[in-house]
């Protein structure tokens, strides 16, 4: 067993603290990486806090995890000790259903493994990157071709960058489209960059004012503040999509009265409290789609990765030390972070 030191919340109510964990010794099948960067995705503070009421604790998150290969097992091929290696938001799923066959394990039939607080085939519970060292299966770790420098902002890849990227191209986002991103918070920073990488016109929602001139600069062609009524009327049957990553219970008739003729909304936030129901006439009266998209799939996780390093799309970060982390779940709730905490695991 290989010890780690981590950070952990034992209750709902209580804040991290520093925990020890271990970690399984690399089999045959595993790459064991000495993490070096861990994003903080605002689904952590959701389950730290119980707000899913799904937690097993202690809870260790973390699910943006850029890091080293330390050791690697016999029959694992392309990787090796010293590359660089990323970890997103599954370790492992059945591998035989339909899904994990098309390639979209978050899909799976059984339920995929969550890097944190996902023991779905039994045995321990998962933790995730709040910690020092990960043994991982080789086939759910990725490569990562980002220049050194840029490593720790590369980490929120591995969440937000593939659960903005998926959705995008799966409604397929690009040339031609006018595409609405909600809320300039972790994901929606990224959904902003990669829509406007692919060709989109982008749009971006929001509601804080202060970010107007921020979302441009991230690739946003408009801005709208989205409690201003007539802002929003303005945009009334134009959109062909809109990606809404709002982290809260929110009116989605807003948002859906802005779709075109079979336009599609796509939730990715997942607030604790449900939406008030939208009104079924905005969804029949254009074809409107409502729909929800969960991270992407392994392979597609890559291809986003190899496509942000392409593009030279990293996220804007703020580096902070592990013992920062309750601050930063306050700091995250106020929406005051440009644009998503970053942990330096070597910075304990
Ligand atoms: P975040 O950094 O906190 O950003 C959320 C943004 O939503 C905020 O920056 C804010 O943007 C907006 N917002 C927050 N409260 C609001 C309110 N009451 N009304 C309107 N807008 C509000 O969170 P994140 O890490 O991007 O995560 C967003 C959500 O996605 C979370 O619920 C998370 O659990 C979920 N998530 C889902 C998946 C998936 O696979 N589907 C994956 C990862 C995360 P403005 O200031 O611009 O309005
Ligand atoms: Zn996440």
């Amino acid at each position: 067993m290989i010890k780690s030191k981590a950070y952990a919340a034992h209750s709902a109510s209580s804040l991290l603290v520093p925990f020890e964990i271990q970690r399984r010794d690399p089999g045959p099948e595993d790459v064991q990486i000495e993490i070096l960067y861990s994003g903080v995705c605002h689904s952590d503070l959701h389950t730290a806090r119980n707000e899913w009421k799904n937690t097993i604790y202690p809870s260790v998150p973390g699910h943006e995890i850029v890091g080293r290969v330390v050791a690697v097992g016999n029959k694992v091929r392309g990787f090796k000790v010293g590359d660089l290696a990323g970890v997103g938001c599954m370790v492992d799923s059945c591998g035989h259903c339909h899904s994990c066959n098309e390639g979209v394990e978050q899909y799976c039939e059984s339920g995929f493994t969550g890097t944190y607080n996902g023991p779905v085939f039994g045995g321990e519970n998962t933790f995730g990157g709040y910690s020092q060292s990960i043994v991982v299966k080789a086939s759910f770790v990725l490569h990562i071709k980002h220049d050194q420098q840029d490593l720790a902002s590369v980490a929120p890849l591995l969440c937000a960058g593939i659960t903005t990227y998926s959705p995008l191209r799966h409604w397929r986002a690009g040339p031609g489209k006018k595409v609405g991103i909600v809320g300039l918070g972790g994901l929606g920073h990224m959904g902003v960059k990669i829509a406007h990488a692919m060709g989109a016109h982008v749009v971006l929602f929001t509601t804080s004012p202060g970010k107007i001139a921020d979302g441009k600069r991230l690739g946003a062609d408009e801005v709208c503040i989205s409690t201003d009524t007539k802002q929003m009327a303005s945009y009334a049957n134009q959109l062909d999509f809109i990606l809404n990553t709002v982290a809260a219970p929110h009116n989605l008739d807003a948002f859906l009265q802005l779709l075109k003729l079979d336009g599609a909304m796509t939730l990715v936030g997942a607030p604790a409290e449900p939406h008030p129901s939208p009104n079924v006439f905005n969804l029949i009266f254009k074809r409107r789609q409502l729909a929800g998209s969960l991270i992407g799939g392994i392979s597609e996780t890559q291809e986003m990765l190899d496509f942000c390093a392409q593009h030279k799309i990293v996220s804007d970060i703020e580096l902070i030390d592990m013992a920062y982390i309750n601050t930063a779940y306050e700091r995250m709730l106020k929406s005051d972070v440009k644009y998503r905490f970053v942990i330096d695991m070597a910075k304990w």
